[in-house]
């Protein structure tokens, strides 16, 4: 038996495919706010004296990497942490 395809139902099934999309988008935004979230929160050693320090005072961007500026409160010093993909990859300590 052949359903014959009527407006009506067509319309909810495109309305039901775009409820679906709108699911994905949104999680797939709050997995992006919850990885960033998680990189905030990351602990960095600092390259002098190996104290975890949480708190950057600023970041951009340089070239591949996310750039973040950390201050020890150890050593007082700063230094600058290189991420790429989200994840870290080296740091440097900024010369004063
Ligand atoms: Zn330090």
């Amino acid at each position: 038996m052949r359903v014959k395809p009527n407006d009506l139902s067509l319309n909810g099934l495109v309305k039901k495919e775009t409820r679906h999309y709108e699911t994905r988008i949104k999680n797939l935004m709050s997995t992006k706010r919850y990885l960033k979230s998680q990189e905030g929160n990351n602990m960095v050693k600092c390259p002098r004296c190996s104290k975890e320090v949480s708190n950057f005072e600023r970041e951009w961007d340089y070239s591949v990497f996310h750039v973040k500026l950390f201050e020890c409160d150890r050593c007082e010093k700063s230094f600058k942490a290189y991420y790429r993909a989200g994840k870290l990859s080296h740091t440097i300590p900024k010369s004063l």
